[in-house]
């Protein structure tokens, strides 16, 4: 008599026996497997984790599975046990975590096996039977003509901007499919174009890295424009060469085009891309290329950590401080320090890059966990940009530009290089508000201020996303003088179209890119190199390399000063200092302004005197002072509920039975915004010096949150090593 163990998609940490179905034996099984399984009225994909002997359902409640889905795991053992562990480790419930590791397609119970992939044909001779006034049926029929071994479905779109007439031309039966031959990539000759020639910083670190066999952790601090993706470029060739694959994970909105083609411009060998703008299927074949070996190299986002490698090879995390790493919600994975557990699992190589490490990474160095490597000149000709603090206490400002910088924006503008100017708001304005009495337009469902948009004029909450249309009076006093108050990107570009009539301006920023392929375009604009103004959030900031940008002004440093978040200050000092990395990458020399209330802060001093790693190593210190991560662990527990107070006696009701030593806690109190989307929410705050005791407490605390009798009254989740605190 065998049971089956199973995860299924369930709020719920525990796992579900089953009975095999009719004249299943034990070999049909095999761990890993897809099932579909009956759950209450529902069938339901699930996961086979393990063979038991015995149970504790009594028999009258044990349930048959429906089906076997798989005859062999969808995913290599090592990928499972790493889905296993995360979900462990971020105390995240085993099913949903284990089927959130697979592709959409194989979480729906599809078939893991390749979608036979097909090229259209045009048949000879057959043109004469389309009329010529059936244009487009001509136009694709011609197109298809013109490959004479065929072309694919993907490739027709890209080439026509659409696949149309396809299906009628196949019903004429002038277009044939037939399956595309399959080619096996010649990795004996990696190489497309020659590789750099290193300087002595890159070559001690491509040296250090490929000497070495098995794991090990490198953190590759190379301030920016250091060409630290040479490096990986170099270290990806050796693993070529021994027959391997690599997988390159950068931020959300780092996947660029122009990213991709760095590694495909370099490489004779399939590259595949695994990012949230593609579909479905295309990331599931991309996810199969990878797990059979025929992709070398895959890059991708967040979720990509658990793409398998028949043969991996090495592990890169670029810009490894960044948040996208982190799920900010649901399961609240890093895939940053998932990639670590992997590299050690699969005995690889793991390089994190950054030009601003976190501190969690520096403190790895610290205590010898990571190999340092460093890079502190520019490649190239290129040098650091020179960082100036400008004063604007009583300044006259302009969409929040004072007059010593728009001198100074003209005069690089005249010498016909470009201006990056960062403003991290969106929208018109970050408020509406009244003249008269001082009503300011805030957002119902939120404790926050609605933001002025003017393309198309209405007001938006940042935090909820509701949307209202522009009030004619003031809902208090009736008064129509509503004004908008402060800066974002849509007025800055205004004013800045009016001041510099004479020059483009580029607005990088949600909006403006909303649009598919619209940030690609505006990129490619810019790098045509025509003297102009870039406006944008932090979009603007991240991994470009703008060959053109002689200036970078920081309109406003300072709400980055006071955050109440303990990060704020590792925050705000990345984010300058990665903008302020886009100045003076090629043969221009750079120069960064930043206009602030308080140029004496301390972090700005810092920040400007000495660079980051000066301001990161003080702060390591703050840190160990205040018993803060990456010297003590933490996990939150936050709690929400429609009803105020209701979340925060859920918490105070959990953290009664909470005595155990070594582990300590805070709150619960209030979220920084405690109303946020129509719910009340309230943090309770968990910490220790020991991971395993944190580990092993928070198993047991989750179990009795379950349980808990306001459980189903609140929603609630745990959120291990958070990013914020919000
Ligand atoms: P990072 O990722 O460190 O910010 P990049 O890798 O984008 O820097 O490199 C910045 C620029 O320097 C790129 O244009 C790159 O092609 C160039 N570069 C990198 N390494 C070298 C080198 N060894 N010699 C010449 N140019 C280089
Ligand atoms: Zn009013
Ligand atoms: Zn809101």
């Amino acid at each position: 008599m065998i049971f089956l163990r199973v995860a299924i998609p369930s709020p719920l940490r525990r796992l579900f026996d089953y009975l095999p179905a009719a004249n299943q034996q034990e070999s049909d099984f095999t761990i890993g497997a897809r099932l579909t399984v009956p759950f209450g009225n529902r069938k339901l994909v699930a996961i086979l984790v393990d063979i038991v002997q015995h149970t504790d359902i009594p028999a009258h409640k044990l349930k048959a599975i429906i089906n076997i889905i798989d005859q062999h795991p969808p995913q290599p053992k090592f990928i499972f046990d790493l889905a296993l562990w995360a979900a462990q480790y971020y105390q995240h419930p085993i099913g949903d975590a284990l089927l959130q590791s697979l592709p959409i397609h194989l979480r729906k119970g599809e078939p893991c096996e390749r979608v036979h992939e097909y090229l259209l044909h045009a048949l000879k001779d057959t043109d004469q039977s389309l009329s010529t006034r059936a244009k487009k049926q001509l136009a694709t029929y011609n197109m298809i003509k013109q490959h004479q071994s065929g072309i694919s479905i993907d490739a027709l779109k890209a080439e026509l901007g659409s696949s149309a007439s396809v299906k009628i031309l196949l019903e004429k039966g002038l277009l044939e499919k037939r399956p595309r031959p399959h080619l096996k990539n010649d990795t004996s000759e990696p190489l497309r174009e020659p590789a750099k020639t290193l300087n002595p910083e890159q070559k001690t670190a491509v040296q250090a890295i490929n000497q070495h066999q098995g794991f090990k952790a490198f953190l590759l601090d190379g301030i920016t424009g250091s060409g630290k993706t040479e490096v990986y470029l170099q270290v990806i060739a050796k693993v070529l060469q021994a027959g391997k694959q690599a997988l390159v994970l950068v931020p959300e909105i780092g996947l660029t085009p122009q990213t991709v083609s760095r590694f495909k411009a370099r490489f004779n060998v399939k590259v595949v891309y695994i990012h949230s703008n593609m579909s479905d299927r295309q990331r599931f074949q991309a996810w199969l290329q990878a797990r059979d070996g025929d992709a070398q190299i895959v890059i991708g986002t967040r979720s990509a950590i658990f793409t398998p490698l028949a043969h991996p090879g090495v592990i890169i995390i670029d810009e490894e401080h960044d948040q996208s790493f982190k799920q900010q919600e649901g399961y609240r994975y890093s895939a940053r320090d998932l990639a670590i557990v992997r590299a050690h699992g699969e005995n690889t190589p793991v390089i994190l890059g950054s030009a601003t490490p976190s501190l969690e990474s520096l403190h790895n160095v610290a205590i010898k966990r990571y190999q340092y490597l460093t890079i502190n000149r520019r490649a190239g000709d290129a040098v650091p940009p020179v960082v100036e603090l400008l004063d604007i206490k009583g300044c006259d400002l302009q969409a929040g530009i004072s007059e010593p910088l728009l001198t100074e924006i003209e005069q690089h503008l005249s010498r016909k290089t470009q201006v990056l100017i960062f403003l991290n708001r969106r929208g018109f304005a970050p408020s509406l508000s009244c003249h008269n009495c001082g009503w300011i337009a805030p957002c119902r469902r939120c404790d926050a201020r609605l933001t002025l948009h003017q393309k198309p004029p209405h007001l938006h909450c940042h935090h909820c996303g509701s949307q209202k249309s522009i009030p004619r009076q003031c809902p208090e006093c009736s008064s129509s003088e509503l004004n908008a108050q402060g800066t974002g990107t849509e007025r800055a570009e205004q004013t800045l179209a009016q001041l510099f009539p004479d020059y483009p301006i580029w607005r990088i920023d949600r909006d403006s890119t909303s649009r598919k392929n619209a940030m690609q375009e505006i990129i490619e604009k810019i790098n045509a190199g025509q003297p102009g103004i870039l406006l944008g959030t932090q979009m603007l900031a991240k991994g470009h390399h703008f060959a053109k940008v002689s200036l970078v002004a920081i309109l406003e440093a300072d709400s980055g000063l006071f955050s109440t978040d303990f990060r704020g200050m590792e925050r705000t000092a990345q984010l300058i200092t990665q903008v302020a990395g886009r100045a003076g990458r090629e043969k221009i020399i750079g120069k960064v302004i930043i206009q602030t209330h308080h140029p004496e802060h301390p972090l700005l001093q810092s920040l400007v005197d000495k660079g980051y790693r000066d301001f990161a190593q003080n702060e390591l210190k703050i840190r160990a002072l205040s018993a803060l991560p990456p010297y003590q662990h933490i996990a939150i527990i936050r709690a929400e509920a429609g009803n105020p107070g209701r979340a925060e006696t859920f918490l105070q009701l959990a953290q009664q039975t909470l005595n155990i030593d070594h582990v300590s806690s805070s709150g619960p109190y209030p979220a920084p915004m405690e109303k946020k989307a129509g719910v009340f929410r309230s943090h309770l705050v968990l910490q220790s010096a020991k991971r395993p005791l944190l580990q092993h407490f928070l198993s047991q605390f989750c179990l009795q949150l379950e349980h808990h009798p306001l459980a189903n009254k609140v929603r609630w989740s745990i959120d291990v090593d958070p990013y914020d605190m919000f």
